[in-house]
């Protein structure tokens, strides 16, 4: 399974109940988090996240709308005596921030934590049932999006099938993997006459902060669900170009560029307190657009 939990939908500061940017995302394996800006670990607790079942954070840029509820959030799994290992991926000079404060308070974490540095695009996670990829966005400093497809699924064996075609149960790991059953005789029974196709295999693509970038297209193709920056409303298209943000119909044009299944907005603008019109302005381009909203999450 795929999912995304809003923690946070704001850019900037905290306002009108909305806090920075931090998501959730549920695979079979385990949780992973996309950026942990400040009050995360409050939004965790809000929304009854497992927090110990959180293995990967994945930190987009260091503005730090972005990252800093991560020494809290990494200083309480301390404090909680959290044994199991713990990766965090981001530019290198993440690490320093992250050493220089807990060197300066005298903390040292009981589990294993590993730091990743983000140095180039491609894989950066391989997990049983899923992979994590990063790719550049163009924003005013070095900025990182992440791409999780799901393994793709086995195929599923009909018993009813293999029963009436006599199939040993010793062809069956073959069967999944997708090859014909061949008879002793050499005749072929096909696959597909032996098996159905199981669920689809998904994808999330988290686009971090970014100008109108349209390299990021071919990255997110097809993607069953992205997220994509929405900072400012479509008027203020020459603002969000200044600032290396997008606007709501900037957002929704990358979306139907990439012909992706869904499109969710968020990292609104501190400045407006009601949002509805970002996802009014996104749908006129993109129909299947929505907000980010903060505590829903969204199935992949
Ligand atoms: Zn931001
Ligand atoms: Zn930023």
């Amino acid at each position: 399974m795929l999912a995304v939990t809003i923690l946070g939908n704001n850019s900037a500061i905290p306002a009108f109940g909305r806090h920075p940017t931090a998501q959730i995302v549920t695979t079979a394996d385990d949780l992973l988090m996309f950026d942990c800006g400040e009050g995360s670990q409050i939004q965790i607790l809000n929304y009854r996240i497992k927090r110990s079942r959180i293995n990967h954070i994945f930190i987009s840029h260091l503005h730090g709308d972005h990252y800093f509820g991560l020494i809290g959030l990494l200083n309480s799994f301390a404090l909680l005596g959290r044994i199991q290992p713990l990766h965090v991926y981001g530019t290198p000079a993440l690490i320093e921030v992250i050493n220089l404060q807990f060197r300066l308070s005298s903390t040292s974490l009981p589990f294993q934590f590993t730091f990743h540095p983000i140095e180039k695009a491609g894989l950066i996670l391989d997990a049983k049932s899923y992979t994590v990829e990063c790719f550049p966005t163009q924003h005013r400093i070095e900025c990182w999006g992440f791409l999780v497809r799901e393994k793709r699924q086995l195929r599923k064996i009909n018993i009813e099938k293999t029963a009436a075609h006599n199939i040993p149960t010793t062809a069956f790991p073959e069967l999944q993997a997708g090859a014909d059953f061949i008879e002793t005789d050499g005749t072929i029974i096909k696959n597909e006459l032996l098996t159905d196709e199981n669920v689809k295999a998904k994808s999330y693509a988290f686009c971090a902060d970014t100008i109108y970038d349209e390299t990021l297209v071919p990255i997110v193709q097809e993607a069953d669900l992205i997220y994509h920056e929405s900072t400012y409303p479509a008027a203020l298209a020459e603002k969000a170009t200044e600032r290396f943000h997008s606007t709501s119909k900037q957002a929704a044009t990358i979306a139907l560029k990439a012909n992706v299944g869904r499109l969710l907005i968020g990292h609104f603008s501190a400045k407006f307190e009601h949002v509805d019109q970002f996802e009014t302005e996104a749908r006129e381009v993109f129909p299947k657009t929505e907000l980010a909203r903060e505590g829903v999450t969204y199935l992949i």
